[in-house]
């Protein structure tokens, strides 16, 4: 189904704007043009997401730590983000305008980014703003991505990041269930936790905690 919808889309309104654009009914041809690229941004999404819970679930999720630095690494996230959302939604940012050297997988971490952002800003109004902090605590690096959203029914936080679970409250918001699992894995292979503090109606808190190293036992360094 998460597949059909966009690709009935794109195919009708393939056929539409090639219909009006004979006719010379620019207006309408663009309108039909605009929705097969988001149609195929939501599938391109999709995929993505099933291609990497794929690997998850066969225990092949590529993982290459390296000496990075995650204050230039979110900041490039929170820029690109703001550029992809437009206007109207707002993310601030505190603690990644100073250097934060840890040794991690740089695309992993980028998609922990990406996925807590891209959900804060998808459960909240337009007006909202969505807060990014990072703390550096002792040994670790502390990821927390706060917003005033929808929440999350207590019902649903329990099993929030089980494979595709969805809360009861996500109305016409469109997903797959798998973006928290994806990162409870990623968070786990860095030797990590995750968890969340929502209330319904009122915004949530989601928090990714990472060593500054992985640990020695972590599946990198297994024979
Ligand atoms: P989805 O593709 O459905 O967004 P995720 O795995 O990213 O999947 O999230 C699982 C579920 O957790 C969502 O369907 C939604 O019910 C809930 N959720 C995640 N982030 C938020 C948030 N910031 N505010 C409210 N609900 C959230």
């Amino acid at each position: 189904h998460e597949l059909r919808t966009p690709l009935a889309t794109i195919q009708s309104s393939a056929e539409l704007a090639e219909m009006f654009m004979q006719r010379g009914a620019e207006a309408k041809s663009t309108k039909h043009l605009g929705r097969i690229e988001d149609n195929v941004e939501r599938m391109t999404t999709l995929l993505e997401d099933v291609l990497i819970f794929g690997r998850v679930e066969s225990g092949r999720l590529p993982f290459h730590p390296e000496p990075m630095d995650l204050g230039p690494l979110a900041q490039e996230t929170v820029s690109s983000m703001q550029q992809g959302i437009g206007q109207n939604h707002c993310i601030r940012a505190s603690g990644i305008d100073d250097a934060l050297p840890m040794t991690a997988d740089p695309q992993l971490i980028r998609l922990i980014l990406t996925n807590l952002l891209s959900n804060a800003v998808k459960y909240s109004d337009e007006e909202s703003c969505v807060q990014l902090t990072v703390d550096r605590e002792e040994e670790h690096v502390r990821i927390t991505v706060e917003d005033k959203g929808i929440g999350i029914p207590e019902a649903d936080l329990d099993r929030l990041f089980e494979p595709f679970h969805r809360a009861e409250n996500v109305g016409t918001r469109r997903g797959t269930g798998l973006g928290l699992s994806i990162l409870k894995e990623v968070a786990d292979v860095h030797g990590g936790r995750v968890g969340v503090e929502s209330t319904e109606g009122v915004g949530s808190t989601f928090w990714v905690v990472l060593p500054l190293s992985p640990p020695p036992e972590s599946p990198e360094t297994q024979p």
